[in-house]
């Protein structure tokens, strides 16, 4: 998505595109990390001094709202935010909370098949694969 697409979609939505909204929506959905808002504010907060950790929630709800982002919310209360809307695999070290993306492309197949035998159309998936990561592993 280039910065003319997000300014149409949010026109087209009626919302007011502002330079900290733009700014937000071009960090997240540059980033596969899924970061918490707390992180996007503290590195937006860099070269917009201004931010407030308040936009930065409200944006992300927007976002939401747009399709362009999904919130993931963890057990232990966390959120992040992840700009891959197509299926694929949170792989999440459940100690740290590092998440990366699989794309299994057999599992792609596996769930259009469950998804018509289901014969519903969903509005979300969400897959996730909990372990410990390498770095964690080597501190305990
Ligand atoms: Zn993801
Ligand atoms: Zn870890």
């Amino acid at each position: 998505m280039d910065d003319q697409e997000i300014i149409e979609l949010f026109r087209e939505n009626e919302f007011k595109v502002t330079a900290q909204r733009l700014a937000i929506c071009k960090f997240i959905i540059s980033r596969e990390d899924h970061p918490s808002a707390d992180q996007i504010y503290q590195e937006l907060k860099i070269d917009y001094p201004t931010i407030s950790l308040g936009t930065i929630y409200k944006t992300l709800d927007l976002l939401e709202k747009l399709g362009i982002i999904q919130k993931l919310g963890f057990n232990e209360g966390s959120i992040r935010y992840d700009p891959d809307m197509e299926l694929h695999i949170n792989v999440v070290c459940s100690n740290c909370g590092k998440i990366y993306d699989y794309k299994a492309e057999n599992v792609k197949k596996l769930w259009s098949d469950i998804i018509s035998d289901l014969g519903i159309k969903p509005k979300g998936q969400r897959i996730d694969i909990y372990y410990e990561c390498d770095d964690c592993k080597e501190r305990n």
